[in-house]
């Protein structure tokens, strides 16, 4: 059965997308720790990011690297933190989480934001992707 990342990837759920290329897909957090909280996912299920072929792994840290400055670029915060749990969803899934405070890399304390602002959020970071 398709994990929710790969019904996401291929339309069947609706996301705030921000990038797609080959191999990688990129959205925002649905339950965010801070607004521009986005999710990097290769489109080929693996559950641990440790079992990633190591090619593949490069190319999932590299378009990581190019959404996260694009975040940077686009929210106010100090620095964008990267993190890989994987507990809730066996798809691997990189972290991109503008950080305040070390608040925002706890997963204990969430914003909530309407549609309007996800759709807000999500363009602005995309206007910096190049
Ligand atoms: P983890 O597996 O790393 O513990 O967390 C999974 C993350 O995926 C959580 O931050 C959660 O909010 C996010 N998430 C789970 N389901 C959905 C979904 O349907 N859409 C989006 N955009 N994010 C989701």
């Amino acid at each position: 059965m398709p994990s929710i990342f790969t019904k996401i990837i291929t339309g069947e759920i609706p996301c705030y997308k921000i990038a797609e290329d080959a191999d990688n897909f990129a959205f925002l957090d649905i339950n965010p720790n801070a607004q521009g909280h986005t999710l990097c996912v290769p489109k080929k299920e693996v559950d641990k990011i440790l079992d990633m072929d190591e090619a593949a792994y490069m190319k999932l840290m590299a378009f990581s690297r190019k959404v996260g400055r694009a975040i940077e670029a686009a929210i106010p915060c100090k620095r964008v933190g990267m993190s890989v749990i994987g507990l809730e969803v066996p798809h691997v899934h990189v972290h991109l989480i503008p950080l305040q405070s070390m608040q925002n890399a706890t997963f204990q304390h969430k914003v909530s934001m309407t549609p309007e602002e996800f759709e807000n959020t999500a363009s602005k970071i995309r206007k910096h992707l190049k």
